[in-house]
């Protein structure tokens, strides 16, 4: 492809609202183009990376055994109904929805559970046509609260989407270990640095759930990780082992009110009365589909909201406001004791971090005071006890007590053990050997095109712009005439130009008549792995130039022998 007669025009100044790198340079390299909030044009040539990351992930899914089939967008509210999401998604606010001329109610897909399900409900009965595993790779439509960072978080996206049914939990397995190598192939594939961490089941109460994150700095999930052990999770769901605590082989002093004026926060208790925050225990008043809900912890950990969800097997949790605090539990917001608790009115649950509590401080029950020398098993009656405190840096690793480490993740990937919600929602059975029915056990599993590629330019990137992985570079090479003007130089390079495409080399000319400076900037910042200049004082003496992107390594070759050089090169990158 020749830049002349080509659609591209890179820009100098990032879009104001770009906030991630892969956005900015996105935008930069004209490869994407905004055209409302989280709904973006991809141009010719943003278009052939998105395609490369694509075409990876049929070959792999292809290879898995797995079989390509193309589910509606367009989807009636009846059949989310029949699975019971429509309700819920409409909630949350993510589904799309729009009417048709009679007045019914239709949604954009935000996944397929349901189509897919009907689709093999409708030709599935016996267990001897199981396991079967059907993807899609299509737009996707989510009405994101904060859509934002360019590709990573549309409202219309491309996702792989792959649904694999079976007869019983062991084929579950078995397929779920299939997706989860084609992922690993995928990601590898794509150049990219990944880390595959437990996540959070969600609602929907799957059996299990695993991400595939890429570290990097943009990142909208926290990633607990132990590099002594290899364990891995979702900050939502990662557990800890059990902190020291502060109040080991203390005996017990007795209850003492001691005044507080105007002190509610925790950091203003602490620094009023000289203590730690982990002496303290905090009651959080929560507010669930299920009524109040008081949750105890240690004064120095935070709630994990899903976590406490589960605890309390609520699906919708919100702090209370103050005068629900105060109406709840008879206490002003920062004054909740938990021995001055309504117990017989209230829930409440306490978390592991304050089981053997002793001398601890907490509200007192009335403004302006707090209690000290809190014994919790001497001075409340706690009934339920869960685990709920986030994990932080530095707690122990629940599987070897070694200290967590937390970074940012992008959630490139997911798999799901999903089990038989839809299936028996939607009324998808086969039956076994003995004639029984039962329904196929199912998981899901997605993968966001664009986001991949959008984390392939977080974690490959410098000061002049991308460094694409040569898997995903929109072309390979950039085949550079420094001086279009000159009759020797522009044949030389449309010589090299058609060698190299006869030798079905990814290559793209900058035949543009600008200077040197300007296409090597362009260059660098599209970031074609491989750029091959020709002209200069170089050409004169019979040579070309050809950089590596990576770190700029410039070797020459003779001309004649330049298609050779461009070789070793990719040779060289493909080996990584
Ligand atoms: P997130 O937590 O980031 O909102 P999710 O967990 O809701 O994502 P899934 O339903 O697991 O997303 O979708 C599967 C994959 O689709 C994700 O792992 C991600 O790569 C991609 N994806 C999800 N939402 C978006 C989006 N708004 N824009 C681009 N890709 C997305
Ligand atoms: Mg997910």
């Amino acid at each position: 492809m020749r830049w002349s007669r080509y659609f591209l025009q890179t820009v100098r100044e990032a879009p104001g609202d770009a906030e991630a790198v892969s956005h900015i340079l996105l935008t930069r390299a004209g490869m994407i183009r905004r055209l409302a909030a989280g709904i973006y044009s991809l141009t010719p040539l943003g278009l052939r990376s998105h395609r490369k990351c694509e075409r990876i992930v049929r070959e792999e899914m292809d290879r898995s055994g797995a079989l390509e089939v193309e589910l509606p967008i367009l989807q009636p509210r009846e059949l989310w109904e029949e699975s019971g999401r429509w309700e819920r998604y409409e909630r949350e606010e993510i589904l799309f929805h729009l009417k048709d001329r009679k007045a019914g109610d239709y949604c954009l897909a935000p996944t397929a559970e349901e189509a897919v399900t009907t689709m093999v409900r409708a030709g599935v009965t016996s267990y001897r046509q199981l396991p079967v595993t059907l993807y899609q790779i299509r737009t996707k439509f989510r009405d994101e609260i904060r859509p934002r960072f360019g590709l990573m978080r549309g409202r219309e996206f491309l996702m792989y989407d792959g649904y694999s049914f079976d007869a019983g939990e062991e084929g579950l397995d078995r397929s779920y270990a299939a997706q989860d190598a084609a992922y690993r192939a995928i990601f590898r594939r794509c150049g990219l640095d990944f880390t595959v961490v437990q996540a959070d089941s969600g609602a929907i109460g799957g059996t299990a759930s695993e991400e595939f994150m890429v570290l990097a700095d943009t990142g909208e999930d926290a990633v607990v990780s132990c590099a002594a052990c290899g364990y891995g999770a979702n900050l939502e769901k990662a557990e800890t082992g059990r902190r020291p605590a502060p109040w080991r082989d203390e005996t017990e002093a007795p209850l003492v009110e001691v005044p507080t004026p105007g002190k509610g926060g925790i950091d203003d208790v602490v620094n009023f009365l000289g203590i730690t925050a982990a002496r303290m225990i905090k009651c959080l008043v929560y507010e669930s589909e299920q009524g109040y809900a008081v949750a105890l912890l240690r004064g120095d950990l935070e709630v994990n909201e899903v976590a406490l969800k589960h605890v309390l097997g609520v699906e919708h949790l919100a702090l209370a406001s103050e005068e629900k605090v105060e109406r709840a539990t008879g206490a002003p917001v920062g004054y909740v004791g938990p021995h001055k608790l309504p117990w017989e009115k209230l829930r409440v649950v306490a978390d592991e971090s304050i089981r053997d509590a002793v001398n601890a401080v907490t509200g007192a029950g009335r403004r302006d005071w707090h209690v000290a020398g809190f014994v919790l098993r001497r001075d409340a009656k706690v009934e339920q006890w869960g685990s709920f405190a986030q994990a932080r840096a530095g707690d122990p690793c629940p599987r070897c007590g070694k200290p967590l480490a937390i970074a940012r993740g992008i959630e490139v990937g997911h798999i799901f053990k999903l089990g038989t919600k839809y299936s028996k929602a939607l009324g998808c059975a086969y039956t076994d050997e003995k004639g029984e029915s039962h329904p196929a056990v199912m998981g899901t599993y997605g993968i966001g095109v664009g986001r991949t590629m959008a984390s392939a330019v977080e974690q490959h990137h410098d000061g002049d712009g991308i460094v694409w992985p040569l898997s995903l570079a929109p072309f390979e090479i950039a085949l550079v005439s420094l001086n279009p003007a000159d009759a020797p130089t522009r044949e030389a390079a449309d010589a090299l130009y058609d060698a190299l495409r006869q030798a079905g080399m990814d290559v793209f000319y900058d035949d543009r008549d600008e200077r040197p400076g300007v296409k090597f900037k362009d260059a660098d910042l599209i970031g074609f792995p491989i750029r091959v200049n020709v002209g200069g004082r170089a050409f004169k003496e019979g040579q070309v130039e050809i950089v590596r992107r990576r770190d700029k390594n410039v070797r020459t070759a003779p001309l004649a022998g330049a298609l050779e050089a461009v070789r070793a090169l990719r040779a060289e990158l493909l080996g990584g």
